[in-house]
């Protein structure tokens, strides 16, 4: 190892900066952040720079670097675009016993600036020794995506806590286990995702504390259910939130929607039990649905319902959300990209467009519940109508569509698949898209989108289509 990774401390603590330009003025930025007192030196800065100056107090020195800038400071950057000045900090700062860091010259610095992943209070900082900032660059990303935004506050409640739990659970195991149940609890998952306040998860606290001090196993009450949209199918389109909980949970219940490619994202060890209808297995009813996924929760462990698109559109989401809450389990929602927004995109299909379709709907036509639909509502002009599950029903619904008005050249599309590496597009009007859709064989899962914004379909991304056409010459 040769750079050793610590935190420092910079608040009050005077730092020089040498550099007027946009990359010292990036650095000012994150040194005032953290506190310091600053000290720049430079002939000229930029707006930027003297903006931070101002708004800091720090203090400014209209010159050319000199070893006596160095007085009083604990840390010394040069972020001059200079190379043979950076170089001069660089050995005043060394024979002054100041910490030196020269921007882009890592051997003419005593110390790295890492790439940070900032959730303060807690920091991850990524260094490569200065072989490859953009490398770090690479990995902040990657773990940016990781960790989820509200991850500072649940660290900041745990902090305010600790001395108290230092007292209430003298033994260090006891805390320990304490923590880790509180981590895996429903109550810091629910702060995590946004669904539980500080004071609520502070009360929650408390009474686990209780509990804990009492000497009840926790086992149970980290038992919770997340209801996690996996979106239309590319696993590309899963949501930062429901990454993170893939990597995390004890078991998965997923159906027919989900396909491998996302199922491949969980990690190795998650238990995955199919719960969809498939060809030669019996369908797993919604009321056994949810059996299994009180039960597993009651054993302590933490489950996700993985569902396809959004889990509250067309995806009995509220049935399973209210038998969970009758059983008291703690539950969670993670949105997902809808099958028509999938769709849209993936074919270039705004789904309203100005003059176009002012509105637009998504229905299900399916069985007996077809009949109660408003179908003159449906039929009006200057709207986009989304069919979910209505494959299957096509020509009637496209004649009920035509007999409540709806005119024959209405621009009608069928995306099959969409998203998947296989999605197909059957472009045509109410007049002929069942006939094509025959021809075609299309199947499940497909939506059918009614509304003149069908004419965009493959237009507005042609551009896209070109450059492919150009590459596979
Ligand atoms: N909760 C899901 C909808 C489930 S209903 C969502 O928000 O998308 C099932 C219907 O969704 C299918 O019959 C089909 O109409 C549509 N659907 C789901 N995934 C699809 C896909 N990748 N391509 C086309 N339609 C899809």
């Amino acid at each position: 190892m040769d750079y050793l990774p610590v935190f420092l401390k910079l608040r009050g603590q005077r730092v020089l900066l040498v550099g007027g330009g946009a990359v010292a003025a990036r650095k000012a930025e994150l040194l005032c952040d953290a506190g310091a007192q600053l000290r720049v030196v430079a002939p000229q800065r930029c707006a930027e720079l003297a903006a931070l100056c101002e708004r800091s107090g720090a203090e400014y020195l209209a010159t050319r670097f000199a070893p006596e800038h160095l007085q009083g400071v604990v840390l010394a950057i040069a972020a001059t675009n200079r190379p043979e000045i950076n170089l001069q900090v660089s050995a005043a700062g060394q024979a002054a016993h100041v910490w030196v860091n020269a921007v882009d010259d890592a051997s003419a610095s005593s110390c790295l600036m890492p790439a940070i992943v900032d959730r303060a209070p807690v920091m991850v900082a990524i260094g490569t020794g200065g072989a490859s900032p953009t490398l770090a660059r690479r990995l902040r990303a990657q773990i940016e995506a990781l960790l989820p935004e509200r991850l500072g506050e649940l660290a900041r409640l745990a902090g305010a806590w600790r001395t108290r739990l230092q007292a209430s659970l003298p033994r260090a195991e006891a805390r320990q286990r304490f923590w880790e149940n509180f981590f895996d609890s429903a109550l810091a998952q629910g702060l995590l995702a946004g669904t539980l306040d500080a004071a609520a998860a502070a009360a929650g606290l408390e009474r686990q504390l209780e509990q804990a001090r009492a000497g009840a196993s926790a086992s149970a009450a980290r038992g919770m259910v997340w209801l996690i949209g996996a979106g239309p199918g590319d696993p590309d389109l899963l949501t930062l939130r429901a990454q993170q909980l893939l990597q995390q949970c004890d078991v998965v219940f997923y159906d027919r929607l989900v396909p491998p490619s996302v199922l491949a994202r969980l990690r190795r060890d998650i238990e995955r039990v199919f719960v969809g209808k498939e060809p030669g297995h019996h369908r797993t009813t919604q009321a056994r649905i949810h059996e299994l996924l009180i039960e597993h929760a009651r054993r302590g462990r933490r489950v996700v319902r993985l569902k396809g698109g959004d889990p509250m559109v067309f995806a009995r989401g509220g049935e399973e959300l209210s038998a969970l809450s009758q059983a008291g389990i703690p539950v969670v929602v993670v949105p997902g990209v809808t099958a028509a927004f999938g769709a849209a995109a993936a074919v270039g299909v705004p789904l309203t467009h100005r003059g176009v379709a002012q509105s637009v709907c998504f229905v299900t036509a399916m069985g007996e519940a077809a009949a109660a639909l408003d179908w003159r509502a449906l039929a009006a002009p200057l709207q986009t109508v989304v069919f979910y599950m209505g494959a299957a029903q096509l020509p009637q619904i496209v004649a009920r569509l035509v007999q409540h008005g709806a005119p024959q050249e209405r621009h009608a599309l069928l995306v099959e698949r969409a998203t998947l590496p296989d999605q197909r597009l059957i472009a045509g009007r109410l007049a002929d898209i069942a006939a094509q859709a025959a021809a075609a064989s299309i199947g499940a899962p497909s939506l059918l989108i009614v509304g003149d914004v069908g004419q965009f379909a493959g237009r507005l991304v042609s551009g896209l289509q070109q450059v492919a056409d150009e590459h596979s010459d």
